[in-house]
């Protein structure tokens, strides 16, 4: 007898908080698309939609590993060469008390097994609001609830110190720091990661330091790694090739675990993890000697392009009624803040159908409630982002007043 009643499968309810409004938006853009239009993006992280490429020194790599037959299981940890290219790149990141160093599926697989490898049932971490959605996604998917402490967009989004303080529980494991930030493009300033590495040391916690952005600063100052001013704190400083070295699709990451001692659980912890998922992209793993320890001059064309980019996008911000941003000084987002009469997940959706241009709304990444933004992605030529201003500013203009 054949069934007749509905056989719907459900996903696990603790999906329902996972939010990806990156991506979300993309069914919005299909169906402008399908009508026949062009959609300008403005909306996606990866420099190689645009004028970027990846260097082809690291294309070699890849191609000699594959050629030399590098295509079975790497080591779970990963291979030995790029192994001792992240001890390397710790040590000119001034990270001395290095306990142990791993590769990942991207920095994305990295976060998830670091998460995972610290959080019982009942405990949380502090991330920042707004964040990077994986973040909160991975949170949902170990049953986690969001303990979330503010940026502050008046002190240049800087993490707000006191939030941190207040937000710490007896159940905190981790703070979450992502320096330089998306989706603010802030860099964190010596004093504040002093003192949030205080902060850590004092409840013991783990600081989770995503620096995924760490060689894309825009200004004269320099990045600063978490982990270099607290060389006793557990620190696990993550990095990767996607856009320092603009090879997002080959799912490259890293972690770099450092601190006193006292971490060693934790860190063996990651690496039942890594082994219980065999190992990261195997051939690609031969890119990061030639990345971390070869020519780096593609970033100087990077930096230039970038900073030119950035340079266009505030003299918009600073010229258009309803935007104000703070200048965003590493990675390649704007957060402008836009005062409209209306929520910014609609303007983005109506901006999208109307003038066929795509930003991510600030709800998309959280924000302070009464506030309102959206994200900027300048990756961008600058007849492109040009032509997406123009239309931004018309779209205010036509519906606002
Ligand atoms: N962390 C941050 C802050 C990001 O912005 C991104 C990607 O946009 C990732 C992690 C993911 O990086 P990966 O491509 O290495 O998985």
């Amino acid at each position: 007898m054949p069934l007749t009643q509905s056989r719907e499968i459900l996903a696990a309810s603790h999906l329902d908080n996972v939010r990806y409004a990156i991506r979300d938006l993309a069914c919005v853009a299909d169906e402008v698309t399908k009508q026949g239009h062009k959609i300008l993006a403005l909306n996606i992280g990866d420099p190689i939609t645009f004028d970027f490429a990846t260097p082809p020194h690291l294309i070699e790599a890849v191609y000699k590993a594959m050629r030399d037959g590098k295509n079975g299981y790497a080591p779970s940890e990963g291979i030995r060469q790029a192994l001792e290219s992240i001890r390397g790149e710790a040590a000119r990141k001034g990270i001395s008390s290095v306990q142990n160093v791993f590769v990942t599926t991207g920095v994305s697989e990295c976060v998830d097994i670091c998460l995972s490898a610290l959080l019982n049932p009942g405990e949380n971490i502090l991330t920042p609001c707004p964040d990077y959605p994986l973040y909160s996604a991975v949170l949902a998917k170990l049953g986690v609830e969001l303990n979330t402490y503010y940026l502050n967009e008046e002190d240049g989004w800087q993490p707000d110190i006191e939030d941190i303080r207040k937000k710490i529980t007896p159940r905190t494991r981790a703070i979450v720091l992502i320096d330089p930030n998306n989706p603010t493009g802030s860099v964190c300033s010596r004093q504040m990661l002093q003192q949030i590495a205080e902060l850590a040391r004092r409840h013991n916690l783990v600081i989770l330091a995503d620096e995924i952005y760490d060689k894309l600063i825009l200004d004269d100052d320099q990045h600063i790694s978490i982990a270099s001013v607290a060389p006793d704190v557990p620190v696990v400083t993550f990095g990767g090739l996607s856009k320092n070295y603009l090879a997002p699709g080959w799912r490259i990451g890293w972690g770099i675990v450092s601190g006193d001692s006292a971490v060693k659980p934790y860190a063996d912890g990651i690496v039942r993890l890594l082994r219980a998922r065999l190992c990261a992209n195997h051939p690609e793993q031969y890119a990061i000697k030639a990345a971390l320890e070869g020519p780096q001059d593609h970033l100087v064309g990077v930096l230039a392009k970038l900073r030119s980019r950035r340079d266009l996008t505030m003299n918009w911000c600073r010229s258009t009624p309803r935007v104000s941003c703070v200048s965003p000084r590493g990675a390649f987002y704007a957060y402008p803040s836009i005062d409209i009469p209306e929520r910014d997940d609609v303007f983005v959706k109506e901006l999208i159908m109307q003038k066929h241009v795509m930003v991510v709304h600030g709800s998309g990444f959280g924000q302070k409630p009464g506030t309102q933004h959206f994200r900027i992605v300048f990756l961008p030529d600058e007849k492109t982002l040009s032509a997406a201003f123009q239309a931004i500013g018309d779209f205010l203009r036509e519906r606002y007043g």
